[in-house]
């Protein structure tokens, strides 16, 4: 396995990054996930949008031109013989002192990494997934705004071991006013009368990729389709709830917090929208 390190390309062994990084110490920096299908970068530009982006609000400069992050990814994966994977980009502040003052750190640092991609088994897709919400919140838009993609992720973490803790398979978090805001590492929709909607952003939720990708499926197959506000209630009566990211793609809930979902398995929409989402992931990609 090579991974592209500050402009070199090393093995897995010697892909090492100093105690100094202050992304290691304060998780000051960003990151991308992003798939690769059929040998393309599916949504390469949307990706890199928002890690230059997040970067440009952090004030983080990234020391690659946005050709040269993209021709890195391709020769990464290249060099990999990576036909079908995943792509994690992370840009940290780089090697500092102790001090949070990212004046100190000269440049950061710049690591990619391609690697095979463990996903839900099929059987996950049709069925959905046992799914709980979760006592954690999500920080409502402030300095750390959830347009940032952060390496700060403590708070995903934490839900993350609330959700293994339940045996549940993914967890809903909601922000400080109890609205729904996302999963622990994916948006989520409901479907709710032939309607589908997801939580604006701003209430707390990263702008995913996917996200965006299913809203404009919604559009090309005529299904309505509301960016609004919604509480748990909204989540237990829905028809269908599902979730969304680069990993996952589209997945379903077919219980939240003891209440079955639906008839309990993938709704309709739900696996049409991954139907229509599996048909467009060969296209735009790069190379
Ligand atoms: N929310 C969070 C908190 C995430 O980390 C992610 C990405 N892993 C998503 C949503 C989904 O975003 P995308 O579709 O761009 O992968």
């Amino acid at each position: 396995q090579w991974i592209y390190l500050d402009g070199q390309y090393v093995t897995k062994e010697n892909a090492k990054v100093s105690v100094f990084d202050h992304g290691f110490l304060y998780g000051d920096g960003i990151f991308e996930g992003i798939r690769i299908y059929n040998g393309n970068i599916f949504k390469c530009k949307e990706h890199l949008d928002r890690l230059y982006d997040s970067a440009k609000s952090i004030m983080l400069d990234i020391p690659l031109s946005y050709d040269e992050m993209r021709e890195a990814m391709a020769e990464t994966i290249r060099r990999n013989e990576m036909r079908n994977g995943y792509i994690r980009l992370v840009v940290s502040r780089g090697y500092g002192n102790l001090g949070i003052d990212p004046l100190r750190c000269e440049k950061a640092s710049v690591v990619i990494i391609v690697e095979e991609l463990s996903i839900y088994p099929e059987e996950a897709y049709l069925k959905g997934l046992r799914t709980i919400s979760v006592s954690q919140r999500r920080n409502i838009p402030d300095a750390l705004n959830p347009k940032i993609k952060s390496l700060n992720y403590l708070n995903n973490v934490l839900v993350k071991i609330q959700s293994n803790h339940a045996g549940a398979g993914e967890a809903i978090m909601l922000n400080s006013q109890g609205y729904v805001t996302e999963g622990s590492s994916d948006n989520i929709f409901i479907v709710k009368n032939g309607v589908l909607i997801t939580p604006p952003c701003y209430l707390g939720a990263l702008e995913g990729i996917t996200r965006n990708a299913i809203i404009e499926l919604a559009d090309k197959i005529g299904l309505p389709f509301k960016e609004q506000p919604f509480t748990l209630h909204d989540v237990y009566v829905a028809d269908e709830v599902f979730f969304t990211g680069t990993a996952a793609e589209v997945i379903a809930a077919y219980e939240v917090d003891g209440r079955t979902i639906g008839d309990g398995v993938a709704g309709p929409i739900t696996l049409k929208l991954l139907e229509e989402f599996r048909q467009i992931v060969d296209k735009d990609g790069y190379k």
